[in-house]
């Protein structure tokens, strides 16, 4: 079966919904893009990768219509994990999609004018270039060594044929804990306990090994261990702890960035952490039970979580309920719950892509899938592959005479673009039903208005200013009850701003309204006749002095709502 792995990489920068981009592409492409869209998007470079590389963030929003600080806003990132390349190629997708909608399609310019949508397409550009460039051995994040600097013995992973690719060596032995499979000669299965006719191998990756006693093959610790998303502090622990988890919090360029980046723009509500892969749509909490988290966040996770599971068939579930490696070992560092815990916004990290979904097969253990699958189903994902991308993605096993182990056969799985991420004739299955629950999302903010305004003229110049802020949105103004909780969700300020010569008689310059209930407070909650309270808006008052026929200019705000304003004519 042929194997082409730069046959999915985009040759140029121009945008093709089927292709991967290396960083030039894509830098090249992204700059483009906000060249011919000048009053929707701008492009910033939020900090330098460990090689010197620019991490770009991107604001997608009608700046005639406000600033983006001034609008509710979302937050979406892609490729903390260096070879999930899918999240970068959604990214894109959602971009041309909005910009080339706007101005002929009413849904996408309400999205521009309300919302604010920020987007870091790649976050670990690094090892993504490296690893699109041609079969590397794996990054999981970054090209920083770690926790050693130095190469270590055993088995490194290399590409000793030569034909560009590492994938795996299959070396025959009478111990071997591997067979071929009945039901598809290229798929290995475990050899049963009791059997004992037949050939029988020992599979290892692709490599050589690095000072061999010529006897037991060991692998070499990866050379480049760390994880990004296990670099945050959120419950964050050292590497003998936690895998990965880098020097300290923080430690790394790309995650500082990303971090720096959050804390600057208090006006996002929630985010997308982009991942591969899985088609599962995750959920906070990590380290504890969903059922313990506060009801309202639930409620929230819940309904919008629901929408997600509308437009790409992927179920959301908790990590900790549904996707733990190890309950008693729960992952620690991880952005996700730093966002949730600490910034009171509401994240989902959606793993793109299942090769096993494609092919038909269902998977409820998500994580006991990885280990636990039987030979026939990889049969049944390789068959999928045959026919749909004529079996691109598994190189076929080829005898090879290794210098150190003899002769072994090369061949296997091209894990990059078949597990990891859709072949690019794909692709677009998968990012287009996700980047439309990210623009549903985008769209789930609180949201302030400024209505009932009245003017009542007491004589002498005076005037009893008076209005009311209501929240129109999803989410109540604090966001998130988490948010609210950790006292970090700033109430809505109602205030005003005087004409020349206009002085404040009655009332504080600027109110404090407290929050402001959004729909999602009333999801899941117990009701008679579905009656509600009204808690969604506050009255606020000033009377002041002003010359008759000026103009003040009232405004209520709260970060995760925006700004809403209004100009009143005092008319006497
Ligand atoms: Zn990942």
């Amino acid at each position: 079966m042929p194997i082409t792995p730069g046959r999915w990489i985009a040759p140029t920068s121009d945008y093709r919904p089927d292709r991967y981009y290396r960083y030039r592409e894509l830098t090249d492409l992204l700059h483009r893009w906000t060249q011919e869209y000048p009053g929707l998007l701008a492009i910033e470079s939020i900090g330098t990768s460990y090689e010197g590389r620019a991490i770009w963030a991107l604001t997608l929003t009608d700046r005639a219509s406000g600033a983006p600080e001034t609008k509710p806003a979302y937050f979406v990132d892609a490729n903390i994990h260096a070879d999930e390349v899918t999240g970068v190629a959604t990214v894109l997708w959602l971009l041309h999609h909005v910009l080339s909608g706007a101005g002929h399609d009413v849904a996408i310019d309400r999205l521009l004018r309300e919302t604010t949508i920020y987007l870091v397409p790649a976050v670990n550009v690094d090892a993504m270039d490296l690893g699109l460039a041609e079969d590397q051995e794996f990054y999981r994040s970054s090209r920083r060594p770690f926790p050693k600097d130095e190469r270590q013995d055993g088995l490194v992973e290399s590409d000793v044929d030569g034909d560009g690719t590492i994938v795996t060596m299959r070396l025959k032995d009478p111990a071997g804990p591997w067979a071929i499979s009945s039901h598809d000669p290229r798929i290995m299965r475990q050899r049963r306990p009791d059997e004992l006719e037949g050939d029988f191998y020992f599979l290892l990756p692709e490599g050589e090994i690095r000072n061999w006693d010529g006897a037991t093959i060991p692998l070499a610790p990866e050379l480049y261990g760390l994880d990004a998303n296990r670099n945050f502090p959120a419950d964050w622990a050292p590497f003998w702890v936690q895998h990965g988890a880098g020097r300290y919090p923080l430690s790394e360029p790309e995650t500082k960035a990303l971090a720096d980046f959050l804390f600057a723009h208090p006006n996002i509500h929630g985010s997308q952490h982009l991942h591969t892969f899985s088609g599962c749509i995750l959920r906070p909490p990590t380290n504890y039970p969903t059922s313990d988290m506060p009801a309202l966040d639930q409620a929230i996770f819940t309904s919008i979580g629901a929408m997600g599971e509308e437009e790409t068939g992927y179920p959301c579930i908790g990590i900790y309920d549904d996707f733990a490696y190890d309950r008693k070992q729960a992952m620690k560092g991880g952005l996700l719950d730093w966002v949730y815990e600490q910034l009171g916004i509401i994240p989902f990290s959606t793993e793109l892509w299942s090769l096993a979904a494609k092919a038909g097969i269902e998977v409820t253990d998500f994580i006991g899938f990885f280990k636990n699958r039987s030979d026939a189903v990889d049969a049944a994902m390789l068959k999928c592959l045959d026919e749909t991308v004529g079996g691109e993605g598994f190189r076929a096993w080829t005898p090879f005479d290794h210098p150190q182990l003899g002769p072994v056969e090369i061949g296997g799985w091209r894990r990059t673009f078949t597990w990891t991420n859709p072949p690019g004739d794909l692709l677009e299955e998968v990012t287009a039903p996700n980047a439309r629950f990210i623009l549903r999302a985008a769209q789930t903010g609180p949201r302030l208005a400024i209505r009932d305004i009245a003017v009542e003229p007491l004589g002498d110049d005076l005037f009893r200013v008076s209005l009311t802020v209501h929240n129109d949105g999803f989410l109540p103004t604090h966001g998130s009850a988490m948010a609210k909780q950790a006292g970090i969700a700033e109430p809505v300020k109602a205030s005003i701003a005087l004409a020349d010569g206009g002085s404040l008689v009655s009332g504080e310059p600027v109110l404090d309204l407290g929050h402001l209930e959004g729909r999602a407070n009333v999801v899941g909650t117990l009701s008679w006749n579905d009656v509600f309270p009204v808690k969604n808006r506050a009255r606020a008052s000033w009377i002041v002095r002003q010359a008759a026929g000026s103009t003040v200019t009232v405004s209520a705000a709260t970060p995760k709502a925006g700004i809403a304003t209004a100009d009143i004519a005092l008319e006497g």
